[in-house]
């Protein structure tokens, strides 16, 4: 199976990130992906940038070296009522948005609260992704958590930097093995996600992929391989 799209990724814009949008642009082009997304975070992110970097992404082409480029953002939600931290102007010209539960944005809720949390961010007609739903830190209730994102079209992300040995997200793992069971049985499609900081991350999906072999996860429910597949989940299906 080859994975050739990866719309989890940052750039020294997010603060806390070490390369350039160029270099992580070469990084996919050499691990030979088709497409790249950037999604830096959202300004409720200490250190991260504000609100113009995001309305001014439009200025970048559509193709970069070769390489098909959709500009994103990792939102924050900041409560149950789904609220994030970029306004729809701020967001009018992304093709796409994550939206991802973030320690310094948002307090543990509890399980019905966190889960509400989510689902109400799905609701926003930018939103497309439910970034690391994987945190112990954050309990979330699972199968009420799948069953509203294949309602609103929104993908799930697995993420390979939440099962590094270096994550600071807790127990991610266990979570995404009761997290792929209820997609399966929903038919609920995910999409795997980098998390990259650094372009030695771009288009890594390796503890992904050893996941879902692991618990023999359905191919067909992984958007990775396919654009257009990917593009039924992205903003132009969606209203505005
Ligand atoms: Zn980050
Ligand atoms: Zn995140």
């Amino acid at each position: 199976m080859r994975y050739i799209l990866d719309l989890h990724t940052h750039t020294v814009a997010s603060g806390h990130a070490y390369s350039t949008l160029n270099e992580n642009i070469l990084a996919a082009k050499n691990k030979g992906l088709k497409l790249l997304g950037v999604s830096d975070h959202a300004p409720k992110m200490p250190g991260s940038t504000q609100e113009y970097y995001f309305g001014n992404l439009k200025v970048l082409p559509e193709v970069i070296e070769g390489l098909r480029v959709l500009k994103g953002v990792e939102l924050n939600i900041l409560n149950s009522a789904g609220a994030i931290d970029l306004s729809d102007q701020d967001m009018k010209h992304l093709d796409y948005a994550i939206a991802s539960l973030h320690i310094p944005c948002f307090e543990n809720l509890g399980a019905t609260e966190n889960t509400n949390a989510l689902i109400n961010a799905m609701k926003h007609p930018k939103v497309n992704i439910i970034g690391h739903p994987d945190d112990a830190r954050y309990p979330l209730e699972y199968e009420r958590l799948v069953i509203a994102a294949k309602a609103h079209n929104v993908l799930l992300e697995i993420n390979n930097s939440s099962l590094a040995p270096v994550a600071v997200r807790e127990n991610a793992r266990e979570n995404y093995i009761t997290l792929l069971a209820l997609c399966e049985k929903h038919q609920a499609a995910v999409i795997f996600g980098s998390d990259a900081h650094y372009i030695s991350d771009i288009g890594n999906f390796s503890n992904v992929e050893a996941l879902v072999e692991a618990v023999n996860f359905p191919k067909n429910l992984i958007v990775n391989n396919d654009i257009n597949r990917l593009w039924s989940y992205l903003n132009h299906s969606k209203e505005v």
